[in-house]
């Protein structure tokens, strides 16, 4: 048996980097392009399973062939909330482009009922191309029989304008791996705990959390209140340095303003020097 590989699949924020639109320096001299956070999760048996549908599916599931050759039609999809760059590839599951049947969509209760809703995706249902499969916030599930993991969804908070939000927390035979790219603030998820204590207490060896923002220096332009995320500079200051038997944590979810984008910033290695590191297309992890 082979061991659960998880790749990273996206590590921008749902608008992509570049971001339609945006003629400011973050974005006007791109050459090499972010997709939206994503994970590819091979499991022991072969099976395959994807964390969020963005438009970018072309090139993910390359990043995912070229780090993790595979065969064989996906297995499931699970998506943590319905807002932009994590479900507005489901389309491309439908008969225009790849043409799935029978793929197992799991959810939550609040976005399998968005879903009926949603005349698109109700369409992509009744002619079978996903089924969907709501899970239960803390109950671990199974995506397929033989596969090697489990996935426990833990509810988080997140403007929950369409549908609730989760972080997935990916349990193998060998470590955890928590996937949580979106969430308002600490204060709310923590609630009166500390990161490494909220962390410890789920035993999660490898963190990909959400780096949305470096400071809101960078988002003068934008409402901060419509659009909350911890940013990086915060969670760097509850952090501190990585002490021994820290896990992993590693940021993803990069919004085009996000200096991090830029391996060669100051803010990049400011991240590296205290032992924490930021997330790269194609970066995998065993299980
Ligand atoms: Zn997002
Ligand atoms: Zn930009
Ligand atoms: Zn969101």
């Amino acid at each position: 048996m082979r061991s659960v590989t998880v790749t990273i699949l996206g590590i921008a924020q749902d608008g992509g980097f570049p971001q339609p639109g945006c003629s400011r320096p973050c974005c006007s001299g791109v050459i090499e392009k972010r997709s939206p956070v994503s994970l590819g999760i091979v499991g022991s048996d072969g099976s395959t399973h994807l964390f969020e549908a963005s438009r970018d599916l072309a090139r993910q599931f390359k990043i995912w062939y070229d780090a993790d050759p595979q065969s064989g039609p996906l297995t499931s999809l699970s998506i943590t909330h319905a807002h932009l760059g994590h479900v507005d590839g489901i389309g491309l599951f439908g008969r225009e482009a790849m043409g799935a049947s029978g793929l197992t969509l799991y959810c939550s209760q609040t976005f399998s009922t968005l879903i009926e809703k949603t005349p698109a995706w109700r369409q992509l249902k009744e002619q079978g191309v996903f089924i969907p499969q709501e899970w239960i916030s803390g109950i671990p599930f199974t995506p397929s029989i033989d596969c090697g993991f489990t996935i426990t969804p833990i509810q988080v908070p997140h403007r929950d304008e369409l549908t609730d939000t989760h972080a997935l927390l990916v349990t193998g035979t060998k470590r955890k791996l928590l996937f949580m790219p979106d969430h308002d603030s600490w204060v709310e998820t923590l609630s009166g705990s500390d990161i490494r204590s909220w962390l410890r207490a789920m035993r999660v060896d490898i963190a990909l959390i959400d780096g949305t923002f470096f400071s809101t220096e960078e988002i003068q332009h934008r409402n901060i209140s419509e659009i909350p995320h911890p940013t990086v500079k915060e969670s760097l200051e509850r952090l501190g340095p990585k002490t021994s038997g820290d896990p992993e944590i590693t940021f993803i979810h990069l919004n085009h303003t996000n200096p991090l984008l830029n391996e060669n910033s100051e803010q990049s290695s400011i991240v590296s020097s205290l032992g924490w590191s930021v997330g790269q297309e194609g970066q995998k992890f065993d299980l």
